[in-house]
């Protein structure tokens, strides 16, 4: 039995875990679930799952939560810090990843400590602190494995060959909604139209994030220290039908792929079963109907964000954590309205070239400048 921790469970990441879990009863089991503050539907999801733990990392919602509606063999948790105790457990095998933002770090760096499977969603953790965690990684022998489609199937399409013979990398981006779109037409994109992403069904952070592409740029720097890899061996292809997730070109010029529609049940399981595959619940591939899988360059003109993740990928150090705060923050204006769709990449590229960047930075100099570059967007918008 595989016991699980599924972190962000609320989410749409987490449900999409339960989901896998529920698919396998008698190999995956849900050892614990947490929320941030969505008490009502985790209490569901404990009553389905019947975890040894439910935390509710937001205390202030201490006070609303009926801890009747939790089943009584499910013991409930409150607070930030419960969530690095579940993640350490030692009934808990696997620690699913799905918070969102840098407030998922805390956690997965627990879970790298404590040695365990991770199936790394969360890919802000690599983005903030990709250097200190992969070196824990291997020091701790906890197994990252990427959730993340493209780097999920980066990890897939590694296997057909060395790792020395690999040339390069190329993820692959939907476009978003604004795919085509020119920099004067994306000057007033309304919110709705935003969130409105043509193949993926996501929390809408990321879902902000793949309209500016600001996701690719993220995935650039997660995908250079998830797989050891040179900045200048990471490409990006626009792919509207999300089919094929990312390939992997080997120094003969073979170009492997890993393909299949878009559902992050796949990645997900996968994670949790690795090196083993299984029937699932994704959907498959129909090759019987006719399919078009189209490719083009992306347009780092009107997509500005993607030019930052080639850059700070290069630049490593304190830059991504400075990166990913100001636009974790610019993301959350914009969603409340404060900010205009390209101010969001404008205001990231000006408070990171305001940053004091640090080439090594601890773990406490990276969560400081995340709270700088956060105070610094509103800064910028005064
Ligand atoms: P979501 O908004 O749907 O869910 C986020 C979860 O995190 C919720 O359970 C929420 O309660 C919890 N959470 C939010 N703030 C928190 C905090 N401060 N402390 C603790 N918990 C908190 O997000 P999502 O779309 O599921 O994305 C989760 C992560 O997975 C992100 O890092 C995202 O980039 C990554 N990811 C998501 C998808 C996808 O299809 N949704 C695909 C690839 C990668
Ligand atoms: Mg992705």
């Amino acid at each position: 039995m595989n016991r699980i921790a599924v972190l962000g469970a609320t989410g749409s990441i987490g449900t999409s875990g339960l989901d896998v879990i529920a698919a396998h009863p008698h190999a995956l089991q849900a050892a614990a679930v947490t929320t941030h503050r969505r008490w009502s539907e985790l209490a569901q999801q404990a009553q389905k799952y019947r975890p040894r733990f439910a935390v509710i990392s937001d205390e202030t919602a201490k006070s609303q939560v009926d801890r009747q509606q939790f089943p009584a063999g499910t013991e409930l948790l409150f607070g930030p810090e419960a969530i690095e105790t579940v993640a350490c457990h030692p009934e808990v095998d696997t620690v699913l990843c799905g918070i969102v933002g840098a407030a998922g770090l805390r956690s997965a760096w627990a879970a790298v400590e404590c040695g365990k499977r991770i199936g790394l969603a969360n890919k802000e953790t690599l983005v903030v602190a990709g250097p200190l965690i992969m070196q824990r990684a291997a020091k701790t022998g906890a197994q990252l494995i990427p959730v993340d489609s493209e780097h999920s199937a980066i990890f897939q399409a590694l296997q057909a060959g060395r790792r020395q013979d690999v040339r390069r990398v190329i993820l692959t981006a939907s476009g978003g909604p604004f795919r085509g779109w020119t920099k004067s037409q994306l000057a007033n994109v309304t919110v709705a139209q935003a969130l409105a992403h043509p193949t993926w069904n996501m929390g809408p952070k990321i879902t902000i994030d793949s309209a500016t592409m600001m996701n690719k740029a993220l995935e650039i720097i997660e995908a250079r220290w998830m797989f050891g890899l040179e900045p200048d061996q990471i490409s990006v292809v626009v792919h509207p039908q999300s089919i094929i997730h990312s390939l992997v070109e080997f120094t003969d010029g073979s170009v492997i792929a890993q393909l299949s529609p878009p559902d992050m049940r796949l990645p997900i399981q996968y994670a949790l079963t690795y090196p083993e595959r299984w029937a699932g619940i994704s959907p498959t591939l129909d090759w019987a109907t006719a399919h078009q899988l189209e490719m083009f360059p992306p347009d780092l003109e009107a997509f500005p964000a993607l030019q930052l993740g080639f850059e700070v990928a290069r630049r490593g150090g304190s830059a991504g954590a400075v990166l990913n705060a100001a636009n974790e923050a610019a993301v959350q204006r914009f969603l409340e309205g404060t900010l205009t769709f390209c101010d969001i990449s404008r205001s990231c590229r000006e408070v990171l070239s305001a940053h004091n960047f640090l080439t090594q930075p601890t773990l406490s100099e990276l969560l400081r400048l995340d709270g700088w570059a956060r105070q610094e967007i509103a800064r910028w918008m005064a």
